[in-house]
């Protein structure tokens, strides 16, 4: 860490627990007391107060597909400040975002916007509840879907048992609720719906996980959670705040032709703004106020100048669609990391789904939590610094997606290969 941001950071941890408004921010899990700080962004890279900058393959931890400050969205955002930041009252605006979401994601048929993914899950799981009239949610271990008291749980040794708090603050009675299982382990579902289908208001996961690090669904795998859940009349929720307008334009369920009950959003969709959003068939939809009895609001929902910034991005990846651009990008970084290991002969893990990738320092293979967090956390920090000293950020942590934007280049990917060869080679112990 340079001086300048060492003075910022012992400055702001006077005023902001450790210094930051999100914990991962603080670089502690990669041993470092303290970030570097931004200065500005722009393309595909990031600029810190000492002037060094980094390729970012944190992108903002998932909103940035396009890279900082997209050509054509600043524009935008000043057309719609100049005619005010917030009215808390309709706006045409928001029907076409609207409009364009359901056009986008196929299982959406309404769609209420809310300020962030952790909003969005917490609406949806509100909404199955009140829709099913059951209380027990399944979750699946290493999965994240925001700090909503119900999600911060984790199984306790033995599996599929009854939730255990993760964070202090959160009471037992509702963690109780949440039921875990392993990501990918059809029958340990199977096991949780048999004991209690009929209390179970919905299964929540990621279609492609990316906050264990990335872990995509096995074959049949989404398949068969479709089916369950039908079959025992809970819902299922697709949360698609990192892999909604990433992995096709119409997410993971577009990629994998399944159909969720209901779709969570976020990131992408605000175009670097606080926007998330949640949608699904419209007669669970329907059940909102004030149109049902199921509570959900928002001051700033909607927010014009969000929206323009969210209509921007969709707009442009619906017209201009990155993704074939996006894969020969991230399949080339893939084969690259995977000649690097070859070459060292290191038996790492590198999984893919589209522009998100990990690598992990285990054997592998990663397929759940379990198995990724056989991964040696120390030799990915080491990493993380030899990687970050020659030019390239990727998240602090092993248990995070690298993302992949459209503003890189294959020049930039190429360089990347080659720091990732140096950065594995002088991190072994
Ligand atoms: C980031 C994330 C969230 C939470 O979104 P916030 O905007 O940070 O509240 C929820 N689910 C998934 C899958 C995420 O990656």
């Amino acid at each position: 860490m340079g001086a300048l941001s060492r003075k910022l950071y012992e400055r702001a941890c006077r005023s902001i627990p450790a210094g930051v408004n999100s914990p991962v921010r603080a670089f502690r899990s990669v041993g470092q007391t303290g970030p570097f700080f931004v200065e500005r962004g722009e393309g595909a890279w990031l600029y810190d107060v000492e002037g060094n900058r980094y390729l970012d393959f944190v992108g903002s931890w998932g909103p940035l597909i396009l890279g900082h400050n997209p050509p054509g969205l600043a524009e935008v955002l000043e057309q719609a400040i100049r005619r005010g930041t917030s009215y808390g009252a309709a706006t045409e605006k928001e029907i076409e975002l609207a409009e364009l979401i359901i056009r986008m994601v196929p299982s959406i048929e309404m769609v209420r916007l809310v300020n962030s993914g952790t909003e969005a899950t917490m609406s949806a799981l509100r909404l199955a509840r009140g829709f099913t009239g059951r209380d027990r949610i399944v979750k699946c271990e290493g999965c994240y879907h925001g700090h909503g008291d119900a999600f911060l749980v984790k199984a306790g040794s033995g599996g599929a048992t009854f939730g255990v708090p993760d964070s202090a603050g959160v009471p037992r009675e509702v963690s109780g609720l949440t039921i875990n299982v392993p990501y990918n382990d059809l029958v340990a579902l199977g096991e949780v719906f048999k004991n209690a289908g009929e209390q179970i208001a919905a299964v929540i996961l990621e279609p492609v996980a990316g906050n264990m690090g990335v872990v995509a669904p096995l074959e049949g795998y989404l398949e068969g959670v479709r089916k369950i859940t039908a079959k025992w009349g809970a819902l299922l929720i697709f949360d698609e705040v990192i892999t909604g307008f990433r992995l096709a334009p119409g997410g993971a369920q577009q990629r994998f032709g399944i159909t969720p009950d209901l779709t969570c959003l976020g990131k992408i969709i605000g175009g670097g703004f606080p926007v998330g959003a949640f949608g699904g068939r419209r007669e669970i939809m329907e059940k909102l106020a004030p149109l049902g009895p199921v509570y959900q609001a928002g001051t700033l929902s909607g927010n014009p100048v969000g929206v323009s910034a969210g209509l921007f991005m969709l707009r442009r990846l619906s017209q201009e669609p990155p993704y074939e651009y996006l894969e020969s990008l991230s399949a080339r970084l893939e084969q690259g990391i995977r000649g690097n290991l070859a070459a060292l002969e290191l038996e790492l893990t590198a999984n893919r789904a589209g522009s998100l990738l990990t690598l992990f320092f285990t054997k592998g293979p990663v397929v759940d939590f379990t198995s990724a967090k056989t991964s040696d956390t120390a030799a990915f920090g080491r990493y993380f610094h030899q990687m970050l000293s020659r030019g390239v950020f990727i998240a602090p942590s092993q248990y995070e997606a690298g993302f992949i934007n459209a503003a890189m280049t294959v020049e930039d990917i190429d360089r990347t290969v080659e720091i990732n060869r140096e950065a594995l080679k002088s991190s072994q112990p």
